[in-house]
């Protein structure tokens, strides 16, 4: 049979990531109370309902009081005010304070009808049924305005956007109960190998653990989406293409390990035997090199076409390859407008030489210093090594046309999410 895979191999990584994104369209919407927003991204714009503070309000406990009463009071000369009432939270004033006067007020209390100024009980004295006022402070000072957060009918979360828990508060301020969000992706993580022994089992001496399933299980989650575990595949055909077809229900499969070019590396000829059309096999990476794409065409018209991925067995390549091609293409099925980790400038704090001609993602340690990010490695950075990943929270992005790297120089780093 041809090798219709081979024809787009070995490609640089932004040529993969652009095929990827080709090929994803958009989830569904689904309407959810706010309780279930906490990670899910707003199909529409939110526009308050409501104004923020509804109205003016004080930010201290103290006195509400008019300004040109008070405005020439210090600690030798205090203004004298008389007291004619309270206020707190929750409460409203039918009082309205006039020359001289002044109503105590609580935090949060609405302030009341002719009082332009709070004046903190700090900076008073109370004197029975009147109140010195030792500071006057500013006019108009420790107010909270109506509507200076959040103005009636004002958009205040941008579509696109994934909820985090200011922004669930913020749609509560708003007074919105129920939203529009894009439906989670349904993942499915496919192990494969006959070494593979889960977590917690006796290990014979020919094993190895499956770190893989659990680590990017982590990441889907972490991303966003839903992950299905599909129990781990022999390396034989049948077996492959059995646990192949479960994988194949969810939005995107992820098909870990088996895609080299070893005896048993069966993935990429089930995949074909299954109709799937592999887009590229191969990224000029490290680690990460022998990741694979395809879509599994819709079966139904109005149907939506599945997507694939063959991931590298090695458990960091698998996850430098998961942050690269994976995340963006979740990203962008869940409408988000940033699809990438986040780069930025950083100075390096060590040589380096590496030579290959393939992008590297080194795992490092990026630090913020008198306003400029700082990058070193975290250590031995072979495709298996995971400790460099637990110590690392970036990605230090090596090119492809460059080997060695000096103290000082600056460099770009991705952010792990
Ligand atoms: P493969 O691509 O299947 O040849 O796997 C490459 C390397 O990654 C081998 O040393 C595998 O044992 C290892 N590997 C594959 N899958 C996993 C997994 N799920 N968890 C941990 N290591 C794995
Ligand atoms: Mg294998």
């Amino acid at each position: 049979m041809p090798d219709q895979t081979n024809r787009v191999t070995n490609i640089p990584v932004d040529e993969a990531i652009k095929i990827c994104l080709e090929q994803t369209g958009l989830m569904n919407s689904e309407r959810l109370p706010l309780t279930a927003a906490l990670g899910r991204v707003l199909a529409h714009d939110v526009c308050s309902q409501r104004e923020h503070p509804p109205w003016d309000n004080s930010a201290m406990d103290g006195y509400a009081v008019r300004w040109n009463d008070i405005c020439d009071a210090t600690p030798d000369a205090p203004a004298i005010l008389q007291t004619i009432g309270e206020v707190r939270a929750g409460g409203l004033s039918t009082q309205q304070v006039n020359i001289n006067e002044a109503i105590q007020i609580m935090t949060g209390a609405p302030v009341p009808d002719g009082a332009d100024t709070v004046v903190r009980i700090e900076d008073t004295e109370i004197d029975g049924n009147s109140v010195q006022i030792l500071r006057p402070n500013n006019k108009g000072g420790n107010i909270r305005r109506r509507g200076e957060d959040v103005s009636l009918h004002h958009k205040v979360i941008e579509a696109g956007t994934r909820c985090r828990p200011g922004e669930i508060g913020m749609l509560a301020t708003a007074g919105v109960v129920w939203s529009q969000f894009y439906q989670q992706p349904k993942i499915s993580v496919l192990t494969t190998g006959n070494e593979l022994s889960e977590p917690g089992e006796n290990l014979d001496p020919e094993k190895i653990v499956n770190s893989n399933a659990y680590s990017i299980a982590a990441q889907v989650s972490e991303s966003g989406g839903l992950p299905i575990f599909i129990e781990n595949a022999r390396d034989s055909k049948e077996n492959l293409e059995q646990k192949m077809r479960q994988a194949l229900d969810a939005d995107i499969a992820l098909v870990i390990g088996g895609v080299s070019v070893g005896k048993y590396d069966f993935v990429k000829d089930v995949l074909a035997d299954l109709g799937c059309e592999m887009k590229f096999w191969r990224v000029k990476m490290r680690p990460g090199h022998p990741v694979a794409f395809g879509v599994l065409p819709a079966l139904t018209s109005g149907g939506k076409q599945k997507l694939l991925f063959g991931l590298p067995g090695n458990p960091v390549a698998c996850m430098v390859a998961f942050y690269q091609f994976v995340l963006p293409v979740m990203r962008k099925m869940m409408g988000m407008k940033q699809l990438f980790l986040t780069e930025v400038d950083a100075i390096l704090d060590e040589d380096i030489s590496i030579h290959s001609g393939r992008r590297h993602f080194a795992r490092a340690v990026t630090t913020y210093d008198e306003g400029r990010y700082h990058v070193r490695l975290t250590g031995a950075q072979g495709s298996g090594i995971l400790t460099s990943m637990v110590q690392a929270n970036s990605f230090l992005v090596l090119p492809e046309n460059q080997g060695e790297y000096k103290t000082g120089e600056t460099v770009r780093v991705q952010l792990f999410p």
